[in-house]
């Protein structure tokens, strides 16, 4: 079926009557994920179309595909159309499709940072993260990124009994793709981060009952040997039990394990290690988590619930320590506490939790400060030395 078939069945179904709504002019260099009808943005007019996709009442062209498949998941399917209403809500922001030939991104660099944010971001260098090393150790996330050439590996950590889909599984991966590069973001571009995208991969499900894993594929790795876990110290949600088991994936594997050894070799290849774990814990309270270079730790809900978009602020503020981010839960000024003045550019940061929704500029500007200060370190980054 051609484009003008499903405008057809949709102007017929929506809009009787209406002229044509396939805007064939638009402009290419403004493409928002799920605009189907590229009339520049999405609206009830485009979820219309993901319902008449989804029952096959209309059909979508190849070149379509890149479109409507929010997720990037390889699937159009009822995620999209649940992304795309969000969208069309102003729930959540319109996703710029780039171009095919971007012009190269602008050299940006640390004298580029607004002059209001110098005093707090040397604060918190100072006070804060050269105080607790929290970037010393080398496998921050930047490290894992750089060692893996622009990758990121991940095995989820599934600590429940509920179920996961396939679908499900799949938009895991697209999460935490899109939670990862909501940071990276900020480095494309910026002195000399090597990478436009950082590639992220689930190569394995660690899982404490195997019969979670439905419609398993032949080419889904399972870890499924359980030990016993004390979760005595645990915060439980006052519903669910925490289960008191926990399975682990192979250690040889980890990157955690290796990372000070130059010379390890990965059973497989670099690319069967994974760099950190999303652990999904039954029974964790729904709000709060831990994060740390080892991965992040929230409950099974919360990830769940984070698939079409809602509350990816918490899984980037635990994502926010792998880099080597400080909590703010001091005074001002106080050690382990913020910077004196507050943060400024106006919208606080997502490391001072329940302050902001959103990676805030100021958290931007943050990692590319970490980037510049640790990038010439000494043997850290031999791969950049040429460059
Ligand atoms: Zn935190």
């Amino acid at each position: 079926m051609d484009k003008k078939k499903i405008n057809a069945v949709v102007a017929a179904a929506v809009l009787a009557g209406s002229s044509a709504i396939f805007n064939a002019g638009a402009d290419t260099a403004k493409k928002y994920k799920g605009d189907i009808d590229l009339d520049g943005s999405v609206s009830a007019r485009d979820v219309m179309i993901y319902k008449h996709c989804l029952t096959k009442t209309a059909y979508l062209e190849d070149e379509d595909v890149e479109i409507a498949d929010i997720n990037e998941d390889g699937v159009i399917n009822v995620y999209d159309e649940i992304l795309a209403k969000r969208i069309a809500m102003g729930i959540i922001d319109p996703i710029k499709i780039k171009a095919e030939n971007p012009d190269p991104p602008s050299k940006i660099t640390i004298s580029d940072m607004p002059s209001e944010y110098q005093y707090a971001a040397d604060w918190i260098w100072q006070n804060r993260v050269v105080a607790e090393q929290s970037t010393v150790r080398r496998n921050t996330i930047f490290d894992q990124i750089i060692a893996g050439n622009g990758t990121l590996n991940y095995v989820v950590k599934w600590q429940s009994y509920k179920t996961v889909t396939l679908e499900q599984r799949r938009a895991f991966e697209t999460m935490l793709e899109n939670a990862v590069n909501d940071w990276t973001d900020w480095l494309v571009g910026y002195e000399n981060w090597p990478y436009d995208h950082v590639d992220v991969k689930v190569v394995g499900w660690a899982v404490i009952d195997r019969n979670v894993m439905q419609d398993l594929q032949p080419d889904e790795i399972v870890y499924d040997t359980t030990t016993p876990y004390d979760s005595s110290f645990d915060t439980s949600n006052g519903v669910e039990e925490i289960p008191n088991v926990v399975a682990d994936p192979p250690a040889e594997l980890s990157r955690m394990e290796h990372f000070s050894d130059p010379n390890y070799e990965y059973p497989g290849g670099l690319d069967k290690r994974f760099d950190m774990c999303m652990w999904a814990t039954q029974g964790f309270p729904s709000i709060g988590g831990c994060g740390g270079d080892w991965g992040q730790r929230l409950s099974d809900n919360a990830y769940l619930s984070m698939i079409d978009g809602t509350g990816l602020h918490v899984l980037e503020h635990e994502l926010g320590h792998g880099f080597g981010m400080t909590d703010f839960y001091g005074g001002e000024g106080e050690k382990g506490g913020f910077p004196p003045g507050g943060f400024p550019g106006g919208e606080n940061s997502l490391m001072m939790a329940g302050s902001a929704m959103k990676i805030t500029d100021f958290d931007g500007w943050e990692l590319r400060y970490f980037w510049s200060k640790i990038k010439d370190e000494d043997g850290r980054f031999p791969s950049l030395q040429n460059q």
